[in-house]
């Protein structure tokens, strides 16, 4: 970062930064957010954390993200929103908050590298999916196996495909792709389904969807795709394998806000409640894309919650500016 600039005033011995607004998260939430900001010119500082560009980094092609007729990779999307943010004088810095002080604004943000103060602070930190931590896995995200049906139900148009999981979204994942897959296996490690009644009925009587049970994927196999995975029953311990095009898990979603569960309003599910402007239950405090969000996880609806946190910040700063006890004159 420039410490030269104008509205950041730091202390180097204390490493104590204070700016006007921090964003943290470098996906497509936190680098909209930041290209919205910076063009208001507050000169953001972006928290990238761990994964820079967020999980949209780890696909290949984005096919639903408007303005890419074509499609786009994921990386190079994130690519072009942080140059975008960057052009208009947003700081991207390489760190993460630790540990944050929300009682009083100033808000503290502790990092890895220094400690920021800042007037309000963007919470874009994102969720991410539960993993099988199976072989294969981790090789072949955006070649078969994907955690989002919305996103890739398109590309397994009369194809075979598994599923993992037993609860409300794996079935109703499950029936979203029966739109277009030839047929679905859907894979549980017991002999019933945690979701709801009606949802389980819908699935049983669907003919493209069957079930295996009291079962777990042990291996996902393929070179450049998907082509089989192995599947271990836990009952008597035989091993198969199972040809199938694609493998879709939905065994939960995790909201990265851990380090607010003693600052912030959450949910049950550790999901930041905010109210429909995006403001949390602590005023100049705002929650843009999956860590707020349940219910929609997409780049395009992250990037819109991004622009508009943003908005409802710089409205908040005005109206702070405007509070201000005008000095007297002598
Ligand atoms: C494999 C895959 C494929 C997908 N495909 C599509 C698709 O085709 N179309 C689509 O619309 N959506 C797709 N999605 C979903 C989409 O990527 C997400 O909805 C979107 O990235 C959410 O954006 P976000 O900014 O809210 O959070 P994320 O993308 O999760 O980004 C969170 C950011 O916060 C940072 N962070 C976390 N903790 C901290 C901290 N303590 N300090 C600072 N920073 C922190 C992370 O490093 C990261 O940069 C896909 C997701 C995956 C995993």
């Amino acid at each position: 970062m420039d410490l030269s600039l104008n509205n950041i005033s730091t202390n180097h011995s204390e490493k104590i930064i204070k700016v006007k607004m921090v964003i943290l998260g470098s996906g497509p939430a936190g680098l909209s957010a930041a290209l919205y900001a910076a063009r208001a010119n507050l000169e953001p500082v972006v928290l990238t954390g761990m994964q820079l560009g967020g999980q949209v980094s780890l696909t290949n092609t984005i096919e639903n993200y408007p303005g890419f007729p074509e499609g786009v990779g994921g990386q190079d999307l994130v690519d072009l929103f942080q140059k975008q943010a960057e052009r208009f004088g947003a700081h991207i810095e390489y760190d993460s908050a630790t540990d944050v002080d929300l009682k009083e604004r100033p808000f503290r943000i502790k990092t890895y590298n220094s400690e920021y103060l800042t007037d309000t602070l963007i919470i874009a930190t994102g969720a991410q999916a539960t993993q099988l931590n199976v072989p294969g896995e981790k090789e072949l995200i955006g070649r078969g196996v994907s955690y989002c049906a919305t996103c890739d139900g398109w590309f397994f148009k009369d194809k075979d495909v598994v599923i993992v999981g037993g609860g409300d979204s794996a079935l109703e994942e499950s029936l979203f792709l029966t739109r277009y897959a030839k047929s679905i296996t859907i894979i549980h490690r017991r002999d019933s389904l945690r979701a709801g009644v009606i949802l389980q009925q819908r699935a049983f009587d669907h003919p493209k969807i069957r079930f295996i049970w009291d079962s777990v994927i042990t291996e996902i196999m393929g070179e450049e795709a998907v082509k089989k995975v192995s599947i271990k029953n836990l009952k008597t311990n035989e091993l198969n394998e199972l040809p199938t095009d694609g493998v879709f898990i939905f065994i939960g979603h995790i909201p990265s806000t851990q380090i607010f569960v003693d600052a912030l309003d959450l949910d049950g599910h550790g999901y930041i409640k905010t109210d429909k402007l995006l403001s949390t239950n602590v005023p100049g405090i705002f929650v843009a894309g999956e860590a707020g969000d349940p219910d929609y996880r997409q780049v395009v609806t992250s990037a819109g919650m991004g622009a508009a946190a943003a908005m409802q910040a710089i409205r908040f700063l005005q109206e702070q500016e405007e509070n201000q006890p005008v000095p007297i004159k002598s």
